[in-house]
């Protein structure tokens, strides 16, 4: 089946080759190089400092979100939130639970994240600022050099969720003074789900080396010992590991990582060109080239999503709560052509030949 949702994505052949592979031993020398490859590569595409140093974590980058709130926030901080939906939720839940004191800056889904959103906040005492750069449940994709500005101004530590948009959009990490950037194995980086990936500024590791965390597992002190050796503390997704060192090194020999953001972006492009004459709205003020959210108008989105998979034999993104009827989505990551698209118009334009949008 086709898949256009926004993970877990297609995967490239090389890299489901490896998911047949028999599983091999890790405490060894060759894996310990393996995932200093790793490390090497995620630093190159995101852009990060020299001395700035990576972990991967065996869970779901929701994982990784609660590992960096747990090992570098404490009670004594105050944290900006910027929420718009599911993933910027997520975030408030986390400092809820963590018991981070916190404002949260609330938006409308679709909606942009403004100037004035921040012009009250300025020289308020804050210490901290998280946010999705892109809430991938309605498709808005922050000014991130406008929160980066705000950041430096106030000298906040600056946690970035970049699970959706690490490889679809352009993003430095060093130039921005982002502090940790998260991301994961089933989005961009097209590999089965299971791995998440933090990459730690050298203002991170500081924070990771006087905070206490609270959870054995998810120590990043542990986890940052073990790195130095190119090993984890617990066994890891092997298998994912191996799979995320293909798809880093195919994509450094393809041009690097602007290489593949001008795919995603061509893709994107392309299928917002197609979609103009069908009665879909995108609903996002600001788009990345990772997804485009689209609101029908003359059906229910989750009816579309359930013909798309039961007639057509492709997945779109189906949306939850109360915008299961109005909203779906179409994702632009992992191993898709234009030709892929071009069945998937086809098959709105045929439920349009029929009525049934
Ligand atoms: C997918 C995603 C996550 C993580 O979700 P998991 O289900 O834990 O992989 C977090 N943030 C954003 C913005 C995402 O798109």
């Amino acid at each position: 089946m086709l898949n256009f949702t926004v993970g877990p994505v297609m995967s490239s052949e090389s890299v489901r080759a490896i998911g047949a592979e028999q599983v091999p031993y890790f405490r060894t020398a060759e894996f310990s190089e393996l995932m200093f490859e790793n490390e090497a590569l995620m630093k190159k595409f995101a852009k990060a400092s020299d001395d700035s140093r990576v972990v991967f974590i065996t869970g779901s980058s929701s994982a990784g979100m609660e590992t960096a709130i747990m090992n570098t926030l404490t009670p004594n901080d105050k944290a900006i939130v910027v929420n718009g939906g599911s993933f910027g939720q997520r975030f408030v839940e986390l400092l809820q639970l963590h018991e981070i004191p916190f404002t949260e800056i609330k938006l409308e889904p679709g909606k942009a994240l403004k100037p004035e959103h921040l012009a009250g906040l300025d020289g308020q005492g804050y210490t901290t600022f998280l946010v999705n750069k892109h809430e991938t449940s309605t498709g808005v994709h922050y000014d991130i050099d406008m929160i980066s500005d705000f950041c430096k101004r106030n000298d906040l530590f600056l946690i970035v969720d970049s699970v959706s948009t690490f490889l679809t959009d352009p993003f430095d990490m060093k130039k921005l003074g982002v502090d940790i950037m998260i991301t994961g194995s089933q989005k961009a980086l097209a590999c089965p789900p299971g791995i998440s990936v933090l990459v730690l500024s050298p203002r991170a590791l500081a924070r990771v080396e006087s905070t206490k965390c609270k959870c054995q597992y998810l120590d990043l002190q542990i986890a940052l010992k073990n790195a130095e050796r190119g090993q984890t503390p617990w066994t890891p997704a092997v298998g994912i590991l191996r799979q995320i060192n293909v798809r880093l090194k195919e994509i450094d020999a393809n041009g690097g990582v602007e290489a593949e953001i001008a795919r995603t972006a061509e893709l994107a492009n392309y299928f917002r060109e197609q979609i103009k004459d069908l009665p879909f709205e995108i609903i996002s003020e600001s788009l990345s080239n990772a997804v485009t959210p689209l609101h029908p108008t003359t059906a229910s989105a989750y009816d579309i999503f359930l013909k798309i998979k039961d007639e057509y034999g492709m997945w779109i993104c189906p949306n939850g709560g109360n915008m299961k009827d109005t909203v779906f989505r179409v994702g632009h990551i992992g191993a898709l052509t234009k030709a892929d698209y071009d069945k998937l118009i086809a098959a709105f334009k045929d439920l349009q030949s029929k009525g049934i949008i």
